[in-house]
């Protein structure tokens, strides 16, 4: 089948999986093994590898601390800010339209250690809400919590803007950038946050890794994510896993280098399914912001035609999604953000979320607006 679900994940890079062969086999050492060239090796494999995380993102290596996910990321996040927090501040906000990854955690860790959850609301583009958000904004606030870009519908948020008005009022600020990799080259001194969130496989790296960036000035005074031997300077204990690390490192040495010819083939790709879609006289609504958004993201509303038993119906060819896959599975009513950004139930059952990545080519858009507008069709004559 032809894969266009980029946002649930991504093929690993063959260069990528190349860069991790060795680490299986000949080098297994374990990067944290002091006494011996396999293990001297693993660790220069390991710090190399973090060095080209950091590289991506504008951040010093110290600032990286490997998780397994952007998941990980996440939690830790809020349990250690709420753990660590020696001030009067008890309010966490976090947006409307987070993960389940951000909003599960806060929830968690505020109803455990005693604090108050206000989630932020959205414009009908996904955007914050920039006035409420001022408003919310007080001597209360610990942290605050939004995402970079929308797993569903793409929305780009202007995260400098809003991390400057959280400091402005003394509050630290974390971004989920899970999604934020593939379209823009992050640089985090500019987006001036204190904590970001980031996963390889959402970057034709491996599953099962990610990282947590975590601003100088706050290293020392959070408490560690995993307690034992003391890796990643005593902030998450734990053997890496060098395989993983090195192809992380090599899937943001390749981003770094590439990110400019993949958002000009995510945005043709975009634009030519719109077009077709529109040459086919399919009537459909794109949900999301018309400017800032992830160009490998299209989510479309094309009314009277169920999106699960159209994704079901055409995933012989295709891998298509209704929503998150961390949504998915029972039925796209489930979608969060769709609601928050106003859709009905109706409209929510009938969104689908395509998107596009490296692979992507404009045969295979072709292909896919043939089809969807057979499937679209075939149920209008039914009714007629
Ligand atoms: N945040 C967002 C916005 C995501 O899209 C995802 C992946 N679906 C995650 C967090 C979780 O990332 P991971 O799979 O690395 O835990």
């Amino acid at each position: 089948p032809i894969y266009f679900d980029y946002q649930a994940t991504t093929p690993v890079d063959p260069r990528v999986f190349e860069a991790m062969k060795p680490y299986y086999k000949e080098e297994f050492g374990n990067p944290h093994s002091d006494e011996h060239s396999l293990g001297w090796n693993a660790a220069k494999a390991v710090t190399r590898a973090k060095e080209q995380v950091a590289s991506l993102i504008n951040a010093l290596p110290e600032e990286v601390l490997f998780t397994s996910g952007a998941t990980e990321s996440n939690n830790h996040v809020f349990a250690a800010t709420m753990m660590a927090n020696k001030t009067d501040r008890r309010t966490i906000l976090i947006s409307s339209i987070e993960h389940k990854s951000v909003s599960e955690p806060a929830f968690f860790y505020a109803e455990l250690l005693g604090y108050k959850i206000v989630e932020l609301p959205v414009h009908p583009t996904g955007l914050i809400d920039m006035e409420c958000y001022k408003k919310l904004l007080d001597e209360d606030v610990l942290l605050v919590s939004i995402m970079a870009v929308n797993n569903e519908v793409g929305t780009v948020q202007d995260i400098p803007a809003l991390s400057n008005l959280a400091h402005e009022q003394g509050v630290l600020f974390h971004t989920d950038a899970a999604q934020a990799t593939t379209n823009q080259l992050i640089d985090v001194l500019a987006w001036d946050v204190d904590f970001m969130s980031f996963s390889a496989h959402k970057m034709y790296g491996p599953k099962g890794i990610g990282a947590l960036f975590i601003h100088t000035a706050l290293l020392s005074s959070l408490p560690p994510l995993l307690h034992g031997g003391g890796q990643q300077n005593g902030l998450r204990a734990g053997t890496l896993p060098t395989p993983l690390c090195v192809g992380f490192g090599e899937a943001a040495r390749i981003i770094a280098r590439e990110i400019e010819t993949d958002i000009i083939k995510y945005n043709n790709a975009r634009k030519a399914l719109i077009n077709g879609l529109i040459k086919n006289k399919i009537k459909f609504k794109v949900n999301g912001n018309s400017s800032n958004t992830h160009p490998g993201n299209l989510s479309i509303t094309i009314l009277g035609f169920n999106a699960s038993e159209l994704v079901n119906a055409m995933q012989p060819y295709f891998c298509l999604s209704t929503s998150s896959a961390c949504n998915s599975g029972t039925n796209s009513s489930n979608s969060t953000t769709l609601q928050r950004i106003g859709l009905s139930e109706d409209e929510i059952a009938c969104t689908l979320r395509i998107s596009f990545g490296k692979e992507t080519n404009i045969k295979q858009i072709n292909f896919l607006t043939k089809i969807l507008a057979r499937n679209t069709k075939i149920k209008k004559k039914a009714i007629q």
